[in-house]
């Protein structure tokens, strides 16, 4: 089976961690400290923060901004749930605008129209690793006073103009093993802003900036040294990978062209793409995932349902159809483009698409 996803651990990772393992210092130390200075580094920012999950990034990201009841953000509703569900735990409103059909992120025009007295942020999502439209977002936020979180945990290394994602606002990378690095479980916030880490900082540790003395409710989102490690190598494999990725993607779509049904990837100008996920767009998406799977080719729905009509979402009184996201949700399909897949695999994955769509 040629698998959607599969985490790249060398020897480097296995000998940090063993490293961490004799130090004795296994949670927050020496090693998350020097890793969030070479993530800062990396990405060309000021300051990063190491949490535990991307999750947790946004959660944190939010919360060091302010924003919680009263206050909404507007976000896409073609993503993965944390996304919102960050928005959720602040207490705050997530207010879905549609996404544009090219790059699967934010709808730059469409959200002006959701902004009302009570937006405090917007929150784009740069979704398979293509960054989202961000000088428009960050001109809407300078009209309307708004803060700007990066869902970039799809996108370590991707750039916009230049820029690496996760320096335009504050940004939250997730290292999940799934992820274009990882470190486990683990996430990143990264900012300029030195008041808006400094509380992460505190929300990350109960909100004690010396020990036992808690000024603010806090929570454990802290990193582990034994990630922090392994996020170290795998930071110094990063562009490698994505190269590899692009390739990839590369191989995938000079395969797949002049074939008719199928809509590869597009990048946009000024953009870099390090395709977290190689997606495409078919109508017949269903049939052409199990076909694949017959023939041993892994591939992945992300995401088979908008958030807004999510269970969770709907009790909430959501159910917003917005006919982008969910044309997307019933076309998109994910195929094997990590640095695991071999050039043999990448030929059989176009042999197998193109056998799909000509034998019928
Ligand atoms: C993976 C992911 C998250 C959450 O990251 P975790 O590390 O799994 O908590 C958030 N947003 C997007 C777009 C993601 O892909």
């Amino acid at each position: 089976m040629i698998g959607i996803a599969e985490p790249q651990i060398g020897v480097e990772e296995v000998e940090a961690v063993q490293g961490v393992l004799r130090s004795g210092i296994l949670a927050q130390g020496p090693k998350v400290a020097e890793f969030e200075e070479a993530f800062a580094g990396y990405v060309g920012c000021e300051h990063a923060v190491a949490v535990n999950s991307g999750t947790a990034a946004l959660h944190c990201a939010l919360l060091a901004h302010r924003i919680g009841k009263g206050d909404e953000v507007v976000t896409t509703p073609f993503s993965f749930v944390a996304s919102a569900n960050s928005v959720l735990y602040t207490g705050a409103k997530p207010v879905f605008a549609d996404i544009e059909p090219e790059t699967f992120t934010l709808d730059t025009e469409k959200i002006q129209e959701k902004i009302s007295s009570k937006t405090r942020a917007v929150l784009p999502v740069h979704l398979y690793g293509h960054p989202a439209g961000m000088k428009a977002i960050l001109e809407l936020a300078e009209d309307y006073g708004l803060t700007v979180i990066e869902d970039a945990c799809q996108a370590h290394g991707a750039e916009y103009r230049g820029k690496k994602v996760g320096s335009l606002g504050t940004g939250a990378f997730s290292f999940y093993p799934t992820k274009n690095m990882t470190t486990g479980e683990g996430g990143m916030l990264t900012t300029d802003d030195r008041e808006v880490a400094e509380k992460a900082r505190l929300l990350r540790a109960h909100g004690s900036k010396a020990r036992y003395l808690h000024d603010v409710l806090g929570y454990n989102l802290r990193m582990t040294d034994l990630s922090a490690a392994i996020g170290l190598v795998q930071l110094g494999k990063l562009d490698s990978f994505n190269a590899c990725r692009q390739k990839n993607a590369e191989f995938l779509s000079r395969g797949f062209s002049g074939l008719p049904g199928i809509k590869t990837p597009s990048v946009k100008e000024g953009c870099t793409h390090v395709f977290h996920q190689y997606t495409v767009r078919v109508e017949q998406r269903n049939r052409l995932a199990a076909f694949l799977g017959e023939e041993g080719i892994g591939s992945g729905v992300h995401y088979p349902g908008t958030i807004p009509t999510q269970p969770l979402y709907e009790k909430l009184g959501y159910g917003d159809m917005l006919p982008e996201a969910e044309r997307a949700a019933k076309e998109v399909l994910s195929l094997p483009v990590h640095p695991g897949v071999s050039g043999t695999d990448l030929e059989k994955i176009v042999e197998t698409v193109t056998a799909f769509f000509t034998d019928k």
